[in-house]
């Protein structure tokens, strides 16, 4: 189905929830020269961190599509899935405002019509079962299996994602490498809120209690990024973790600071990129950042 979102006049966002349309649809776009096609996957509930790979999408590309999907097989927690927040009109709203052309709004049975089992892999190695991947069995094997699928749905000359989700830029890289696809990844810096809090779709579900906890992340990132030349890493990680647990509403589940090409643990600082990352639960939410300590 096909509809047309209007709200100024002039503009249109084009929505489309069946993959048929969307393809014919790019088909003649394409044809048409609306090219190169930059791509935003997203799960919706979109801030300004989206709106801004939008933005980057409508600075490189004569055509930009964002999808709306919730991925149910990257949820390895069934609980986290079924609260994950939906604002489908918001967000179109939102897409339509940002200046977006197309927004794809598929029911799982689109994306995967044979079910949920079947689909991409890839062997990730050594990033396939550090940090996230240890503490989200399955995870990045459905963002494998989702972003592959729309991928191929989309097939788009450039695609734009956060270095919010870092380990999971990593991971899209190895797939589109994996796969020989012909794509650019565009990784886009992490947008903060006012104090430092990383965007987040899950942010909105934190308590006011919560909210003003949820910052301590940041905080024991930009410390970590300003005394990384001169402290001890393992000495860093041990004492912000301290110090994070000492507030009740937060549990630690990991700080590393790692080689950011490899996500291998960096004891002492060596040439090269270098990333702080963190995940930590804030109340039931559970919210991860990082920060390039060094390019
Ligand atoms: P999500 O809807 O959380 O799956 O995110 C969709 C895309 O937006 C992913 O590429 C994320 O990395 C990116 N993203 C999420 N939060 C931010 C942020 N605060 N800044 C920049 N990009 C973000």
């Amino acid at each position: 189905m096909l509809i047309l979102f209007k709200l100024l006049k002039t503009s249109y966002l084009k929505v489309f929830q069946t993959v048929s349309e969307l393809r014919q649809y790019l088909l003649d776009a394409s044809n048409l020269g609306k090219t190169p096609i930059g791509f935003v996957p997203t799960m919706g509930a979109l801030h300004a961190g989206h709106l801004a790979l939008i933005t980057a999408s409508k600075q490189q590309a004569g055509l930009t599509v964002c999808s709306i999907f919730v991925n149910p097989t990257q949820f390895n927690d069934k609980s986290d899935y079924d609260k994950y927040p939906m604002q489908t009109d918001a967000d179109l709203e939102m897409l339509l405002h940002a200046g977006c052309d197309v927004a794809f709004i598929p029911a799982v049975s689109e994306i995967y019509p044979g079910g949920t089992d079947a689909g991409a892999t890839v062997d990730l190695g050594y990033i396939g079962s550090t940090l996230e991947a240890a503490h989200r069995p399955g995870h990045f094997e459905g963002v494998v299996q989702v972003v592959k699928r729309l991928l191929d749905i989309v097939e788009p000359d450039l695609l734009f994602m956060g270095q919010k989700d870092f380990q999971q830029c990593m991971v899209v890289q190895r797939l589109i490498d994996a796969f020989g696809l012909p794509v650019k990844l565009v990784v886009c810096p992490t947008e903060r809120e006012a104090d430092g809090l990383a965007m987040s779709s899950r942010n909105m579900r934190l308590t006011p209690d919560e909210r003003a906890a949820a910052v301590k992340l940041s905080q024991a990132l930009f410390y970590i990024r300003d005394h990384f030349r001169t402290e001890d890493p393992e000495k860093m990680i041990a004492e912000q973790t301290v110090q994070l647990n000492a507030d009740p509403l937060i549990r630690v589940e990991y700080i590393a600071i790692t080689d950011g090409r490899t996500l291998e643990p960096v004891t002492a600082p060596k040439p090269g990129r270098t990333v702080a990352l963190i995940a930590a639960k804030v109340g039931d939410i559970r919210l991860i950042d990082n920060i390039i300590l060094q390019q």
